[in-house]
This record gives C-alpha cells, structure tokens and sequence, in this order.
C-alpha cells in the first residue's frame, strides 16, 4: 500500500471501529492517488469474517483466509459489484444494474458492497439515478465512488457522500531522480503529475534534456516545438526547465556534478529567454482565441535571436 495512504485507512479503519462509516463514500485524488486502492481495501474490510487489527497503526486488515475473503479475491464474492467505464462513460443501464443489486438480499449476510470507478464518467442519466440509490440506502450497504476529477461530479452526488481527498506527498521515484542528480528537489505541488505519475515523469526529464540540447546547440527544434503544441502542460515544463538551468548557473543547487554542460548561455541571456516564455504562456493562458502551433513557432523563434545574440 502507498505509503501515503495509511493516514486515509487509519481514519477509515476507525470510523468502523466507531460504526460511523457513512453508506456512501466518494474517494478522490489525482490519477495514480491510490484511491483505487483503498476503495479495494475497504470493500475487503467490509466483507472479512475475521478482521485483524493491526496495533501498531490501528488499521483494519482482512484476514485473507476466510470463505468470504477467499470468494472476493477470486472475484466471486456474490454481494459485491465493481462498475467499470468500460466504454468512455458509466451509463444508466450500469447504475440501474447496480440499483437492483441493492435491491437483493444479500446472498452471505454480511455487508453489500459496490464500487464506481471513475464516477465522473457517469452519464447524466447515469449519476441521477444513482441518486436515488444513495438517497435510499438499504441497511448494511456501502457505495463507494472513486473519481480523479470530483470536479466534474453533480454536486448533488458529492453532497451525499463522505467525501475523502487523497493527497500524495511528493513522488519518491522523481525525487530518487532529482537527488541522483544533486538537484535540491525545487518541488511544489503544481508539479504532481510528473512526481506521481511516472509516464509523465519520464516525458518530463526527455523534454528536459532537449531543451537543455535546444539551448546550448540549437538542436531538437522540432521535438520541442511539438512538445510545445501537442502537450497540455508543454509550457508549463518549458518554464520549469528553464528556472532549473537558471539555477544552476546562479549557483543555487547544492551539487550538480555531471549532466552539466560546460559552455552555456549566459545569465542575462537565459534571463530573457525565460521572459519570453512566461510572456507567452500568460498569453497561452488568458487570450481565448490563440493559436498554439503560431505562438510556439514564434517563440522558438524569439529563442533563437536571443540565444544567438547572447553567444
Ligand atoms: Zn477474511
């Protein structure tokens, strides 16, 4: 389990202790959170015949032994149901058919229990009738919705669910990356997709080589500029890249041996580059009619005489 998880089984596991587990619970967090995770963890928790205790940190475990336990790691614990987007949406057929599993006595007699995964992806259809499921809960019953995005929730769902953020700290395989490379880790949170996500952040320091390349020899144009173009967060990491090369030119990073190239351009001169791509994300980010293939071009362009006339 992720380690930043324990904090959300802790509170959970205590809730259960207290029988104040709410019959709907809407977990969310950024994509890769965990809030998978716990929504399996509970569900087993829930159905276990013989829970233990673990101590040390208060938190519930199934025992993994017992008939249920066994029926729902093969997946065929009969009062359990997990919804799926197995399309791009949840549609009503789905929520209807877990409305009627509700409906059913359960076969076990322990706890019913159901999860939505990606809830945001119910269809309008979809979350009102799931509504009148929440609004009549049947006893001993527990839906839980996970979602990367409540934003996109009715909020009329969210208003009937314990809701529970799942916040990841910064990302340990990003962070092993920084420190490997004597970076002092200048990490906040904007850049939690990279440090939790580790496609993106593979993406990110690939991106970040080019720029440095772009930079120092005017290579990798055209996979910069495509970056800039097709990639959401494209300049945001182009602003990230350039803070970081700043800082180490300035000094500012504790140790950064290899990696570094030896001639660089200089401070004033990254000083303006860096301008010029702030200038043109704030205009990425409030003019509504931009053309992003234009304004990248133009850019790049803007690099290139700065650069040239810095050398
Ligand atoms: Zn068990």
């Amino acid at each position: 389990m992720k380690t930043w998880l324990l904090s959300v089984q802790q509170q959970l596991s205590r809730q259960i202790r207290d029988n104040k587990l709410p019959h709907a619970l809407l977990l969310s967090g950024v994509s890769g959170a965990g809030q998978e995770d716990i929504a399996h963890w509970l569900v087993n928790v829930l159905l276990c015949q013989n829970l233990i205790t673990d101590n040390d940190v208060s938190i519930f475990q199934p025992c993994g032994h017992c008939k249920t336990c066994q029926l729902f790691t093969n997946k065929s614990y009969p009062d359990h149901l997990t919804i799926v987007n197995d399309k791009s949406t949840i549609g009503v057929d789905a929520i209807r058919k877990l409305s009627q599993f509700f409906e059913r006595t359960a076969h076990i007699g322990q706890a019913k229990t159901a999860v939505v995964n990606h809830a945001d992806t119910m269809t309008i259809s979809a979350a009102n009738a799931l509504l009148k499921t929440l609004e009549e809960p049947t006893s001993d019953s527990y839906i839980i919705l996970t979602t990367d995005s409540s934003d996109t929730l009715l909020p009329t769902i969210i208003s009937r669910c314990q809701k529970i953020e799942i916040r990841p700290p910064v990302g340990d395989k990003l962070l092993a990356e920084y420190s490997k490379q004597g970076d002092d880790a200048f990490i906040n949170l904007s850049h939690l997709n990279e440090l939790t996500d580790e496609a993106a952040a593979v993406a990110f320091l690939a991106f970040r080589d080019k720029v440095e390349q772009y930079l120092y020899s005017g290579q990798c144009r055209a996979e910069i500029l495509s970056v800039l173009v097709n990639h959401h967060e494209g300049y945001r990491w182009l602003e990230k890249v350039l803070v970081d090369v700043m800082r180490t030119q300035w000094g500012w990073k504790s140790k950064h041996q290899q990696a570094e190239p030896s001639h660089v351009v200089d401070k004033q001169t990254l000083w303006l580059i860096y301008q010029l791509v702030q200038k043109a994300n704030t205009k990425l980010k409030t003019l509504v009619q931009v053309n992003r293939q234009f304004l990248s071009e133009k850019l790049l362009v803007d690099i290139n005489a700065v650069a040239k006339s810095g050398m």
